[in-house]
């Protein structure tokens, strides 16, 4: 029995970021896709990692792996040129090039495997935006599961995109901030970074149109969601190439033979029946994958162990845990928002600041002069941290985050408050399941004010408030037990 894992990688983020201590983005994708491999190769299937050159270096942490290099072992391939010309601003297009122009050389590579492969080869598991892989595994007549590593309510959103370009939630002019008519001035910081300033031409269209959305509003379709949510996933309509991916990866889901999710029944329970309804294939819950395999090893950069030193000597429940993940960046403005919020709200923290987490710096030097006097041991920086072992570790009281989805899961996981903070795609519409479905997060959808900060760790951390919020925190932690005790990844 053999089982296939194919992640993919941008060869474009490794050349870029090679200068960098770490090549540490995609977490979100790679770690799930290693911790499934691990599920699988713990039930008896052996393992082949069909991987780009770039990225690969973590493969001596798994030798109980075959990893064969893929799509990319030709330097003279005029695709692979074309991908190396993209900045990293442009991974979209770098995903939709090599879903164009992979499938032959991909069709080849599987081909030689199952000529050559003593074991039967049972499946192909994909990546979800991998959406190309199934024709090639159609025409091999191989099964492919999908693995997709966002949560299912995010995936109802995407296939509702149709739905609500034509309501017109993508179409900023006919959204208003605030109560006022929308206007560059009033849009909030956050979403200014994501829309462009009208045009006077544009500003007398406004005018004209008869229903100008509230930002505020409640999408009809998705109650759970705000109008600015929709606007937050940086998609501008069925016709814009994010829209355009999406469709295909959900168009090729639908037609693969089962979908493996990184979720768990009793946290998205109507979501589940809702994915029954809109793909009829089998969907298999087996997450959170974290709990089974937590150590993923997929980069040279090591946690930091100071952090868990630091945290031992804090009070229980008193330390703010700050990480926006392995992708996002922050404007200069954003980040001096937030130390200044850290600072004013006096409260211990342990911030992980990876190496270019700042657009236009190294690491920390555009942190405010005396900042890190003003805090002393209070606040304690690492450029990596062991997030599993901080979030479990007892004196963690709340996690700011940009609510990617496993460090989401994670935080449900071990029971502990979240501050949301998205930056674009699924973020948005975690950030808002969190605060308003689970009510275990505080949003802070208004953008990256010092004050607003300061008084949103207040609340997660010292305000009477911060009990509720606790209580039912505990409560989905104890959902995800019960969870894996009922099913375990069987
Ligand atoms: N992570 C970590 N140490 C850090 C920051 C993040 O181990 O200092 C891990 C975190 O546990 C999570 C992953 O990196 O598993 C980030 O994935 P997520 O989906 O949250 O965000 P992405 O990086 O995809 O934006």
């Amino acid at each position: 029995r053999r089982v296939m894992v194919d992640d993919l990688d941008i060869r474009e983020r490794a050349r870029v970021l090679k200068d960098k201590v770490d090549v540490s983005l995609a977490k979100g994708h790679i770690n799930p896709m290693l911790q499934l491999a691990n599920i699988l190769y713990s039930k008896g299937f052996s393992i082949t990692i069909l991987h780009t050159n770039f990225n690969s270096f973590y493969t001596s942490n798994y030798p109980h792996f075959t990893f064969r290099h893929v799509l990319d072992n030709d330097p003279k391939d005029a695709n692979l040129s074309k991908l190396a010309s993209k900045g990293i601003g442009d991974l979209l297009s770098g995903i939709m090039l090599l879903n164009q122009c992979s499938a032959a050389g991909f069709h080849q590579e599987l081909n030689q495997m199952l000529i050559a492969s003593k074991e039967p080869i049972v499946c192909l598991i994909t990546d979800a935006l991998w959406y190309f892989t199934q024709s090639v595994a159609d025409g091999l007549n191989l099964p492919r599961l999908v693995l997709r590593t966002s949560s299912l309510f995010c995936v109802l959103v995407y296939a509702s995109i149709p739905v609500l370009d034509d309501q017109g939630y993508f179409n900023q002019l006919r959204l208003s901030g605030r109560g006022t008519r929308f206007e560059h001035e009033s849009v909030d910081l956050d979403l200014r970074n994501f829309i462009s300033p009208i045009e006077e031409s544009n500003s007398k269209k406004v005018e004209n149109i008869e229903s100008v959305r509230n930002l505020e509003e409640r999408v009809s379709e998705l109650p759970v969601l705000k109008a600015k949510d929709v606007l937050k996933m940086r998609i501008k309509g069925q016709g814009d190439p994010t829209a355009k991916l999406l469709a295909n990866m959900l168009k090729q889901t639908k037609a693969s033979s089962g979908i493996i999710w990184n979720s768990f029944k009793e946290l998205e329970e109507s979501e589940l029946q809702k994915i029954h309804q809109d793909f009829p294939i089998p969907s298999f819950l087996i997450g959170p994958f974290h709990k089974y395999f937590p150590a993923t090893l997929s980069s040279l950069q090591e946690p930091d162990r100071s952090s868990i030193t630091w945290l031992d000597r804090q009070a229980p429940n008193s330390v703010l845990y700050i990480s926006f993940g392995s992708a996002a960046q922050l404007e200069e403005q954003e980040f001096l928002e937030v130390a200044h919020g850290l600072a004013t709200s006096n409260q211990p923290f342990l911030w992980v600041m990876r190496p270019g987490l700042v657009k236009g710096s190294e690491w920390l030097e555009m942190l405010p002069n005396g900042f890190l006097d003003e805090v002393g041991e209070r606040g304690h920086i690492v450029k990596w941290a062991p997030q599993h072992e901080v979030l479990a570790h007892q004196a963690t009281g709340a996690f700011w985050t940009h609510n990617g989805w496993n460090s989401t899961l994670e935080s449900i996981c071990e029971g502990v408050p979240m501050i949301c903070s998205p930056f674009w795609g699924d973020q948005p519409l975690d950030a808002r399941y969190v605060s308003d479905v689970l009510k275990v997060g505080v949003y802070l959808e208004d953008g990256w004010a010092r004050d607003e900060i300061a008084s949103a760790i207040r609340r997660v951390l010292v305000d009477e408030e911060r009990e509720d919020i606790r209580e039912r925190a505990r409560c989905l932690k104890e959902k995800v037990n019960v969870s894996q005790t009922t099913l375990g990844p069987d």
